[in-house]
């Protein structure tokens, strides 16, 4: 499929409006006396004005009954996470864990196998290695490049999954290539886009990726104040390969047509896991994604700031960031990325400890989208668990730094930096002369 062709399928809601104008008008109703905003439906359940409405419903699922399936606030959360990634439908949940685990039940079952990039999300890492062998679902993992994909591919093969900016190492999926991989073999390519920032850093589904979650608790809440996931789907996908889809009479093709994939995301993730999104938080998720790409793009500038300074100071081993000309991911992240380069960057210090303790303005915390400039040191927080190889092999050593930048002034960054940096060395040296 050539790159035109694939645009050219995606028949976005509202083609005609720009990202920030559906960031700030999709979902809220026009009308006399509707507010001007999303309302929170702090509500468990909805009427029904008779036996048949309620029959129906139970039926059809399409609209309100109870609170764990679908909530009007939830649902114009979604129309605007639809809009923004350009896709068909979206399921929100309760986290970007429970999206990704609904996003691979979506697709596979016992006997089932799934081809994954190596430098995933540690929770990732987690489900593919100690929850799908519970179900009988097999995982291999490998290196982020279409010769290892391919190579990897068996015939039970249902899903490639890949993250658009790995992490830590900062790599980019060649989204358009893992699309035809998979798609030979009736496969769908599943990305997680959380560091793509809901369609305004990328839009995968229009590389030809099938499946697209988040992590809303990052970029799309953007604050540090809520948790949510969700899996949007395109316009596509083609399941006809796919026993799932295909069993039985009426097969759920047959049953739900276009909508057979959404539907079965809803029906696992939200109805029968309860992963279900609250009200409250799908309100705070819809009012970050309002700002989501003025503070994504300030986040990128700044980091591309830090990225530059970083590079050419003496104590500093390395820093792995694809807006830098030297990464070697540099060319990909030109071909997928628009509006910057991402928020996150990392970096190798001589000592890890004495320079993580004299941070005065980044704070160390475990969380990417903040307002505020986070940093962690990925060695002993969130790969901690992996064996010593497999963080090597992942890009960790023990001095690596991972920093998601946030919104302060850059001058005010760099020289917390500068004097995190000389303090440590100063620092270390002392301890060594003890
Ligand atoms: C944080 C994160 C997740 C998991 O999301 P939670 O909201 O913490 O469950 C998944 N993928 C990526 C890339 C993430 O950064």
């Amino acid at each position: 499929m050539s790159e035109d062709e694939r645009q050219e399928g995606q028949e976005l809601a509202h083609p005609e409006l720009g990202y920030q104008t559906q960031a700030v008008q999709i979902g809220i109703p026009r009308g006399l006396g509707d507010g001007v905003g999303i309302p929170i439906h702090q509500i468990a359940a909805f009427q029904f004005e008779t036996q048949e409405q309620g029959a129906s419903e139970f039926q059809l699922n399409t609209g309100y009954s109870y609170a764990r399936l679908q909530n009007p606030t939830v649902k114009a959360l979604e129309e605007r996470l639809t809009a923004l990634e350009g896709g068909a439908a979206t399921v929100a949940l309760s986290t970007g864990q429970a999206a990704t685990f609904t996003a691979i039940l979506s697709v596979c079952k016992s006997g089932d196998h799934v081809v994954a990039t190596s430098s995933l999300f540690g929770g990732s890492v987690g489900l593919f290695g100690n929850i799908l062998p519970l179900m009988g679902i097999s995982a291999s993992v490998v290196s982020n490049t279409p010769e290892a994909v391919q190579a990897a591919m068996q015939p039970n093969t249902r899903l490639v999954w890949a993250e658009t900016i790995g992490n830590p190492a900062a790599d980019i999926a060649d989204i358009a290539a893992y699309a035809d991989i998979a798609h030979a073999q009736g496969a769908l390519l599943g990305i997680d886009n959380t560091w793509g920032g809901v369609g305004y850093l990328c839009r995968p589904l229009a590389h030809g990726a099938d499946i697209v979650t988040h992590s809303l608790t990052k970029w799309a809440g953007g604050h540090g104040s809520v948790m949510g996931g969700c899996v949007t789907v395109g316009t596509r996908h083609d399941l006809s390969r796919n026993p799932i889809y295909t069993a039985g009479s009426p097969s759920i093709l047959e049953a739900r047509g276009e909508a057979a994939l959404s539907w079965r995301q809803r029906w696992f993730g939200a109805h029968q896991l309860g992963m279900t999104l609250s009200p409250h938080s799908a309100f705070l998720i819809a009012q970050g994604l309002e700002t989501l790409a003025l503070r994504l793009g300030r986040e990128s500038a700044t980091a591309l700031a830090l990225a530059q300074f970083l590079e050419h100071r003496p104590e500093i081993g390395g820093v792995a960031y694809p807006g830098l000309e030297s990464s070697a991911f540099h060319g990909l992240a030109q071909k997928y990325l628009h509006g910057g380069y991402g928020a996150v960057l990392t970096y190798e210090v001589q000592h890890a400890a004495e320079f993580l303790a004299a941070l005065r303005v980044i704070r160390i915390a475990p969380n990417l989208g903040d307002t505020r400039t986070l940093v962690v040191h990925p060695w002993t927080t969130t790969h901690g668990r992996l064996p010593e190889a497999a963080r090597y092999a992942a890009g960790v050593t023990p001095n690596t730094i991972r920093m998601s930048v946030g919104l302060e002034d850059v001058e005010d960054l760099k020289r917390d930096l500068a004097q995190a940096l000389a303090l440590s060395v100063v620092r270390e040296s002392e301890i060594a002369l003890i």
